[in-house]
């Protein structure tokens, strides 16, 4: 498992959009750390052969955490004015009846 600088190993290259053969350019607790693409000689992290998240995972990502931080914040303004509607709902639905 102990990678060698100058050793070949699969990598995702983001430039080539693609896994392809990179060599190792630098060394963290005999793992590759760093790697440089034999296609197109561009340096970057070793992802471990995985592709990075793309623009739509990233963006649904972002639309998720929106999300979780609205619920989180407690929507008081919001319970006030249901309970104030829900009994003018339920009179009105006597009317509607007696028109069909
Ligand atoms: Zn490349």
């Amino acid at each position: 498992m102990d990678a060698r600088l100058g050793d070949v190993i699969d990598d995702f290259c983001v430039k080539c959009r693609r896994l392809t053969n990179h060599s190792v350019v630098s060394l963290l607790n005999g793992a590759a750390a760093k790697v440089r693409c034999r296609t197109c000689y561009s340096d970057h992290d070793y992802r471990n052969e995985q592709a990075p998240p793309s623009k739509k995972d990233l963006k649904k990502a972002e639309l998720f955490n929106a999300v979780l931080s609205g619920v989180a914040q407690p929507p008081a303004a919001a319970e006030e004015s249901a309970d104030g509607a829900e009994p003018k709902k339920s009179a009105k639905k006597p009317g509607k009846r007696a028109e069909a």
